[in-house]
């Protein structure tokens, strides 16, 4: 702690901060004071916190009712630290700190910046609102900008009096404070990290405050928005009252408001009482949505109201913890979903976020989930997949493995010890050690403090059980080293068999391998991931994938999708063909679950940008087949009675009948529905006019993207915005496509979404390469306008790029300019790159044949 550069000294340590800040948004600057209350633990003249692109223009110290001492300040713009000098040793005990400072208010979507939006009447707007997480509090005012330095806030907002002011406690007081400004003071805070410090000041209307038990909850959000502000109030009712009941504590902030940010580099930020989001993460109208857009609203509301405990009133010591901070948030996102509307099936669609985790823990350069962080840019880069997805499924893992009433029971444990507090992982472990009598330590360490997953090999044993044995998966399987003691994970196996009833059986498969009698003679089929919870992949040997397939109505829809999941990751490893699981798909003639098809269509979808003339004749057939029946079944319209997953099934296969089995009618079909959609959107189902218009665009030309984007821009809710983004990244149409590329830097595009638009381009099935070659041409520009955040996101269309040249033009681009705040997940997306590139190679010739 004490060499690392980026952390402060503790011989100073503050408990209050009293915080004026009075924000100018036509010069986009703000001018601040605040009184820090602090406890001198030894004896120091020097006083040492982080500040940076802030002046200081005074600063000094009282002790007891001493007169105030000034302070010589410097500024260290590397380390982002302000020295405090005094003249003389400030003594043990109490003192005061006081400073005056002014700062600018950036258009960089971190620490205090303005946004901006067009109101009815073409007049632009501006507020001023905060992103502090990781470590830009210190852009706003200088503090102590570590999670374990908790205080209480105090704040005041001077502001022009029509302006609407919030912070992260109610109000309690406004007084004028001259020239139209009026002085609003909010109530004292819980004790709290900087990072969750939250302040917006802008044009911006409330809802009516709904009383959750005692706390208020508003929706705030620019005028005119009221309609798409009723589902956000009625989910985040639902949230608090689940995850007071599910911690067994309530809700430590005086009130919650989310608040609807129209620039917002993230999703959304877990700031105490004053959660805020992007737009469509918050605002949407119900009727007008399909499922998964409605879906995420309620993810992402849940996930940020979950924090308010985990995260807000327990908070991890440093930001190594940041992973499990965000990998529970996500797994109780899941869970609150899950009891919000349990026909949406939500542990069943996690399959598809798992596998994303997986994809990137497939690659050698992935990286344990926990690992030490030293610098801010090292924080920064711990938010991606492997914490969110799979710390999350990790941590379904364990609930699974322990039992979700044990596993709640040792939550809570560890919540009542800690509120308010810090803790280390650790601390999580042994708490739920304690209320169940686990190795839960040695469990979780295995999957955290190294990088990948094993694949188990279930191979028969003498005819009444299974051997299970675990080696690393990997997609490059070129390392001998691979399976030694080094890399072994205490692997939690559910095993579930034909022989004897179906019951389950665990073992904690620790070593290379075990032995597990199954009873009942000679099993048909063996799942050895039961319940399909665990993080690892499974290789069935002899006839045992043969048994399960043809025992699918056996298995949950889980267990199906991860059968399928396993299958497409054997392809992208080489261990099986791309015909392989094309054949293995075709098992699932039955299946009517919607996560299932996702997967199998995603799988059909890759396969078929490898396929070309006689190939994709003969796979678009197979597919036709596959999906034929399954759509004739659903019918062509919603059923009255038909389930959200049914009616987007309908949809996704309508999609794929377009698209990847060459089915003329569909198009037409989807034609169709995409002309109703532009006369008159409400009349249509939504879970039809998302996949029209993906069709649609894939196959459109240039005057369909004339048509699209200028729907684009009159786009009247965040969701249609949004849906006609992604549609304008998949024209086939180069001139199309060129269209698209020249509109994400056009300034019609915010840019909180547009690198979001360039990621799938460069993903765009035909015309990647020369969305790839735009970005890196204008890469000047996109540096210098985007967020920081969002430059590794956006490089990662190129994990679908599949041509070699292509590919190594990529490599020596990003070589030559490095994004330091994303280095590690830019090494990924260049493996996973190369994974695309050889199976191309690998499947282009011997596709065709196998096809046919
Ligand atoms: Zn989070």
């Amino acid at each position: 702690m004490s060499d690392n550069p980026y952390r402060l000294p503790r011989h100073v340590v503050p408990s209050r901060y009293d915080l004026t800040l009075a924000p100018d948004l036509d010069a986009a600057t703000f001018a601040g004071e605040e009184t820090i209350t602090v406890e001198v633990v030894t004896p120091t003249a020097e006083v040492v916190l982080n500040a940076v692109e802030i002046e200081i223009d005074e600063a000094s110290v009282r002790l007891g009712d001493g007169e105030p001492l000034a302070a010589t300040v410097t500024l260290d713009a590397e380390t982002e630290r302000a020295t405090l000098a005094f003249p003389d040793e400030l003594p043990a005990g109490p003192a005061s700190l006081h400073l005056r400072f002014r700062g600018i208010l950036n258009d960089k979507l971190v620490g205090f910046y303005r946004s901006t939006y067009t109101d009815d009447s073409g007049v632009p707007r501006v507020l001023a609102t905060s992103q502090m997480e990781a470590t830009d509090a210190r852009r706003a005012f200088p503090c102590w900008d570590e999670p374990d330095a908790k205080a209480v806030f105090g704040v005041t907002l001077v502001v022009p009096d029509d302006l609407q002011a919030i912070a992260n406690a109610g109000e309690i007081g406004r007084e004028p404070a001259g020239e139209g400004k009026v002085a609003v003071r909010f109530a004292d805070t819980m004790p709290m990290s900087t990072y969750l410090v939250a302040f917006v000041v802008g044009p911006l209307v409330a809802t009516d405050p709904v009383d959750v038990d005692g706390k208020p909850l508003r929706v705030v959000h620019p005028p005119g928005k009221e309609h798409l502000a009723q589902f956000a109030l009625e989910v985040g009712a639902f949230a608090l009252r689940y995850f007071t009941d599910w911690f067994g504590m309530a809700y430590a902030g005086d009130k919650l408001d989310l608040v609807a940010i129209p620039d917002f580099a993230f999703g959304a930020m877990e700031n105490v009482g004053c959660v805020t989001f992007r737009e469509r993460l918050v605002l949407v109208d119900p009727a007008l949505a399909t499922q998964a857009e409605l879906q995420v609203v309620v993810d992402v509301i849940a996930h940020e109201i979950a924090h308010m405990w985990f995260g807000d009133l327990v908070t991890m010591k440093w930001w190594n913890g940041i992973w499990l901070n965000e990998a529970f948030a996500t797994f109780m996102e899941m869970t609150c979903t899950d009891a919000f509307r349990p026909e949406w099936q939500r542990w069943v669609d996690f399959g598809l976020a798992r596998s994303a985790a997986f994809d990137t823990d497939s690659l050698a350069s992935t990286r344990p989930v926990e690992y030490p962080v030293v610098s801010p840019a090292d924080a920064d880069g711990m938010f991606d997949v492997l914490t969110y997805e799979k710390g999350a499924s990790v941590v379904r893992m364990l609930e699974q493995y322990l039992g979700a009433d044990r596993f709640r029971a040792g939550i809570r444990r560890y919540m009542a010890r800690h509120q308010y507090g810090n803790t280390e992982t650790s601390d999580l472990w042994d708490a739920l050690e304690a209320e169940t009598g686990e190795p839960v330590r040695r469990i979780a360490e295995s999957w955290i403090f190294q990088g990948g997953f094993p694949e188990v090999t279930v191979s028969v044993n003498g005819g009444s059980g299974v051997t299970l044995a675990q080696r690393r998966f990997a997609f490059d399987d070129g390392d001998g080293d691979r399976g030694a003691e080094a890399e072994r994970w205490s692997v939690p196996v559910v095993v579930r068999h034909g022989g004897d009833g179906g019951e389950a059986r665990r073992v904690l498969l620790d070593g290379a391998s075990t032995s597990l009698p199954l009873g009942g003679g000679t099993p048909g089929w063996v799942n050895a991931n039961a319940g399909a919870h665990g993080f690892y992949r499974v290789r069935y040997t002899g006839a045992l994938l043969d048994g399960l397939l043809d025992n699918l109505g056996e298995l949950s829809p889980l267990e199906r999708y991860t059968v399928v999941d396993d299958a497409f990751a054997a392809v992208l490893s080489g261990s099986i063909t791309a015909a392989d699981f094309v054949g293995l798909v075709e098992r699932y003639g039955d299946e009517r679950d919607l996560s299932v098809w996702e997967r199998i269509v995603g799988g059909l979808g890759q396969i078929d940008r490898l396929a070309a003339g006689d190939a994709a004749t003969a796979l678009h057939t197979r597919v036709a087949a596959l999906i034929g029946p399954v759509r004739v079944e659903l019918g062509a319209e919603a059923r009255p009675g038909d389930d959200d997953r049914t009616r987007t099934l309908r949809g996704l296969l309508l999609q794929a009948a377009a698209l990847l089995a060459g089915d003329e009618a569909a198009v037409q079909r989807a034609g169709a529905l995409l002309e109703q959609f532009l006369a008159h959107a409400p009349s249509l189902d939504p879970s039809l006019a998302s996949p029209a218009l993906l069709v649609m665009a894939a196959l459109g030309d240039v005057a369909m993207h004339e048509r699209l984007s200028e729907r684009f821009r009159a786009a009247g809710n965040p969701q249609d915005r949004e849906r006609l983004l992604l549609a304008l990244s998949r024209f086939r149409d180069p001139e199309a496509l060129g269209r698209t590329l020249s509109l994400s830097l056009s300034g019609d595009v915010r840019t909180q979404d547009a690198p979001y638009l360039l990621r799938e381009a460069i993903a765009n099935r035909d015309n990647g390469p020369a969305a790839w070659a735009f970005v890196a041409e204008n890469w000047s520009d996109i540096e210098k306008r985007f967020p920081a955040n969002s430059l590794a996101r956006l490089v990662s269309g190129i994990r679908s790029l599949s041509d070699r040249a292509v590919a190594e033009q990529a490599v020596a681009f990003l070589a030559d300019h490095p994004i330091p705040q994303g280095e590690m997940q830019v090494r990924q997306h260049i493996e996973r790159m190369w994974v695309t590139v050889a199976l191309a190679e690998r499947e282009a010739a011997r596709l065709a044949s196998s096809l046919a």
